[in-house]
């Protein structure tokens, strides 16, 4: 809800997460700086998600390809002639908007429609209900299913066919208006692409224009055969990708979750021809797997399989989030077919093919993708993890439950007094532990107000360190979550931390 999603902006720029890019200066449209905090969750995603791919798996291997690339590279790969969105603007508000996201954010009003009922339903029936059989049959939660689906159904039509009459034809019977003014009084649709442009070199005339990288994808086909012939890499294999690229969104709500200069983390896993529809499965399980091992609910994720595919897919995906404004698009999941490796064979005149030595025979592999955004991952995490809760003696405190192993400060260290020796000894675990953790020292306000400001911040552990700690070198470790306290030695607070935050 809207109250929720202005309270996760607000905190994240009050604990140092996130600011607005050149704020002096009012801002910059959809850019943004990961602050003192932010930049450590941020790095700690991206961290997490490489293990999980690169070191987990013995046949995948990363790469750090250049955010510019040869033009041609974006002929081929079809993003001059068709990565581009379906405008529409608004006559009266002079505002401009994605016609697709229209369409997707009424068809998402339906289903919420149809959930409610179906929730009310399970509060009247209790253990006894039979949700699929009330799905299929309630007359108002089928009606509400099958016009959400004739609608995404109608729209992927419509797009696939570059018909965009009937795109904006459909906003109109859908009574579809601004939802800033109410107005309804919508431009036709056209098409805007999005790829921002500059160039290479000074001089006029041996100028070149480039373009900003959209997507890292394909700075890992273009470098296919490279990591192929020297990792000896054998099909299937994988390579992974993290790092910049830049769109020029037409509508860039939403804080972090549509921005247009973005972090994305991708892997292009080249198998068989013929194998990808299994590796397609697999890595659709595997990578949801990996979001519920966060431990952030599994309620909060849902599949949504495409009606509509993209020029270069025979199969996608998409793993949603149930963010503060609602289920959208986390991560795609796509099967890609040889349609790159054969484009850019086609471009290059060069020859981007994989010699099986079990089958003897040459061939241009077949592609499944992930590719999740790293700002949206972090505002997946973050927005699930503030919370705001009541305690037992009717007071409030704001928490952020981040996931230990993501959280950017490990443990707070804080003196209890200001003198008597309290803070040499803090500074001195401080300096123990900062081999392996990113810890901080805090001695401001009472013990109380640390606890809580470390709380909002996200920070796991604190350890305060009192007169009793000079007698029996023990201090006190509280809990954020718990917020349980134990009495425990020195030399155990690192043993502690593992537990939770190992990988
Ligand atoms: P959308 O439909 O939301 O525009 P997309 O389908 O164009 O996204 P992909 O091209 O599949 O997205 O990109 C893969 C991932 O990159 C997305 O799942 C999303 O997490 C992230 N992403 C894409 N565009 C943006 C953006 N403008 N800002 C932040 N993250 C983005």
């Amino acid at each position: 809800n809207e109250d929720q999603f202005k309270k996760v902006i607000s905190h994240a720029k009050e604990y140092g997460y996130i600011f607005a890019s050149s704020e002096i200066y009012d801002g910059l449209s959809a850019v943004y700086d990961y602050a003192q905090n932010g930049v450590e969750l941020k790095k700690n995603i991206r961290e997490y998600w490489w293990r999980s791919m690169v070191y987990m798996h013995q046949n995948i291997v990363g790469i750090d390809a250049a955010i510019l690339m040869h033009p041609t590279t974006w002929k081929a790969s079809g993003h001059v002639d068709a990565f581009s969105d379906p405008l529409i603007d608004n006559k009266d508000s002079k505002k401009r908007y994605r016609a697709d996201v229209l369409v997707e954010d009424y068809a998402e009003k339906l289903h919420q429609k149809a959930q409610k009922e179906i929730d009310k339903a399970k509060k009247r029936f209790g253990e006894s209900f039979d949700e699929a059989q009330f799905v299929a049959t309630n007359d108002r939660v089928v009606r509400y299913k099958t016009q959400q689906k004739e609608i995404l159904e109608r729209m992927a039509r419509s797009l696939e066919k570059e018909d965009l009459a009937d795109v904006k034809a459909l906003i109109e019977e859908l009574g579809i208006s601004d939802p800033d003014t109410g107005s309804k009084n919508w431009t036709d649709v056209r098409q805007f692409n999005l790829m921002f442009g500059t160039k290479l070199g000074a001089s006029a005339d041996s100028a070149m224009d480039l373009y900003l990288r959209p997507e890292t994808a394909q700075g890992i086909f273009v470098n296919f055969l490279n990591v192929q012939k020297t990792g000896r890499m054998k099909i299937p294999f994988g390579i992974a990708q993290t790092g910049k690229a830049f769109r020029n969104e037409i509508v860039a709500r939403q804080f972090i979750f549509r921005m247009r200069e973005f972090e994305q983390m991708e892997m292009q896993f080249f198998v068989r021809p013929g194998e990808e529809m299994k590796w397609y499965e697999y890595w659709k399980e595997t990578r949801l797997k990996w979001h519920h091992s966060l431990g952030l609910g599994e309620e909060n994720y849902r599949f949504h399989d495409h009606e509509k595919l993209a020029h270069y897919a025979n199969a996608a995906a998409d793993i949603e989030f149930n963010f503060p404004f609602g289920f959208k698009e986390l991560e795609g999941i796509h099967s890609r077919t040889d349609f790159d490796l054969k484009a850019h064979e086609e471009h290059s005149g060069k020859k981007l093919q994989f010699f099986d030595h079990e089958t003897n025979k040459n061939y241009t592999p077949y592609v499944v993708e992930t590719s999740i955004g790293l700002d949206r991952m972090f505002l997946a995490v973050f927005s699930k993890a503030l919370q705001e809760e009541t305690l037992e003696d009717g007071s409030t405190r704001t928490v952020l439950k981040l996931p230990s192993i993501l959280a950017p400060v490990k443990a707070a260290v804080l003196p209890l007094v200001k003198k008597d020796g309290l803070p040499e000894i803090a500074e001195g675990i401080i300096n123990d532990l900062k081999w392996d953790y990113n810890v901080i020292y805090d001695e401001k306000d009472a013990v109380g107000r640390r606890y809580r400001r470390q709380d909002a911040n996200g920070t796991p552990f604190c350890i305060t360190v009192d007169h009793q700690t000079k007698e029996d070198n023990t201090v006190t470790i509280r809990y954020r979550d718990s917020m349980e306290q134990e009495r425990i030695a020195i030399s155990e607070i690192s043993e502690k931390m593992q537990e939770t935050i190992s990988f």
